[in-house]
C-alpha cells in the first residue's frame, strides 16, 4: 500500500502555547498522487501552496486547543 508507506508522523509546535505537542500526519503527495500541472487557483491569495498534505490528528493537551482550532491558526498563519 503506497498510501501507508508515504505516511509520516510528525510533532509540531502548538501555535498558541509554543509547546511541541501537535500531532500531525504528513502525506507526501508525490508518493500517492500523479504529478499534476501546477494549478494556480484564481482567487488564491498568493500563498505558497504546499504540495504535501498535513492532517492534524490531535489538539494541544497543554493549552486545551482542539485540533480544528490549531488547524485554523496554522491556516491563518499560512503554514498549512
Ligand atoms: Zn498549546
Amino acid at each position: 500500500m503506497p498510501y501507508e508507506l508515504g505516511r509520516q508522523y510528525e510533532v509540531w509546535d502548538c501555535p498558541f502555547c509554543g509547546q511541541n505537542t501537535i500531532s500531525i500526519i504528513h502525506f507526501p503527495k508525490s508518493v500517492n498522487v500523479k504529478r499534476s500541472k501546477t494549478a494556480s487557483l484564481p482567487g488564491s491569495k498568493g500563498f505558497h501552496v504546499s504540495p504535501d498534505v498535513y492532517v492534524i490528528s490531535g489538539g494541544c493537551p497543554k493549552c486545551g486547543k482542539a485540533a480544528e482550532e490549531v488547524e485554523k491558526k496554522f491556516k491563518s498563519d499560512g503554514i498549512l
